[in-house]
């Protein structure tokens, strides 16, 4: 069967919100739509812009420092109503860090309470120290577990409602007690997880690839693709980290 599909992806913002590579992100997934001959069309949506999703499949927004996310979230409060449109008409949307606690109704910015977009119910306070370093999740959207980096002053309460990415095996996550990581809300997946999360996490890319399509097309149906490059680098990445006896911690 010739592959007809398409999808159009909206990086929000990405001169602002890229920390830890978190613009490679766009590339795993263009590259493997691309493997699988279904066309993908990304937009950047830049500083001064607001973002249009109406035709969009996939939205995107990395992590940063509290600036950037501050200059950030005044324009995407401004379009929060379309935001909410999109996420509700299960829009698939990925956010990692500074951009995943935007998602949540308020973000605690030095002493100032920051409101947020309230698209998913959590909620973000701070406290010391930072929680940094490398971090390996156990998701059910993926059969290896999620590895990555984290650095976040942040620490994420999740409303009783939303499910969390998953648990954490080695590191921090949203409040470096839960043991929880991330959030899963409809088609959102937040998560702390920069390193980028995809390159690592293929699964992660499917899921997203996956919910998008079948959300377009009714069908989410995804040729496999050789990932021994990335598996290898995912167990490399994991083994070490739980040879690490402290967890991170
Ligand atoms: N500024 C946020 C915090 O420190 C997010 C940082 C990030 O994106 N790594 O909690």
């Amino acid at each position: 069967m010739t592959e007809t599909r398409a999808l159009r992806v909206a990086h929000l913002y990405p001169e602002l919100l890229n920390l830890y590579g978190d613009s490679g992100n766009i590339l795993v997934l263009r590259k493997r739509m691309e493997w699988r001959g279904i066309a993908c069309d990304v937009r950047e949506v830049h500083v001064g812009e607001h973002p249009s999703l109406g035709d969009v499949d996939i939205a995107f927004i990395g992590g940063g420092s509290d600036r950037e996310q501050r200059i950030v979230c005044d324009y995407l409060l401004e379009v929060r109503a379309d935001l909410a449109a999109f996420v509700e008409d299960w829009g698939v949307l990925g956010a990692v860090c500074g951009g995943y606690q935007l998602l949540g109704h308020s973000y605690l910015m030095g002493d100032e309470e920051v409101r947020g977009l309230s698209l998913v119910d959590l909620y973000t306070d701070r406290a010391s120290p930072r929680l940094i370093g490398n971090i390996a999740v156990e998701s059910r959207i993926s059969p290896q577990p999620i590895v990555g980096y984290e650095n976040h002053a942040g620490r994420t309460h999740l409303g009783s409602g939303v499910e969390a990415l998953g648990r954490v095996l080695h590191g921090h996550g949203n409040d470096g007690m839960s043991g929880e990581e991330g959030c899963l809300y409809k088609n959102v997946v937040g998560t702390y997880v920069h390193g980028p999360l995809l390159p690592k996490n293929p699964a992660v890319a499917d899921y997203l690839i996956s919910r998008a399509l079948d959300r377009r097309y009714g069908s989410s149906l995804l040729e496999p693709l050789d990932d021994t490059a990335e598996l290898a680098a995912n167990q490399v990445m994991f083994e070490r980290l739980m040879a690490d006896g402290d967890k991170g911690r």
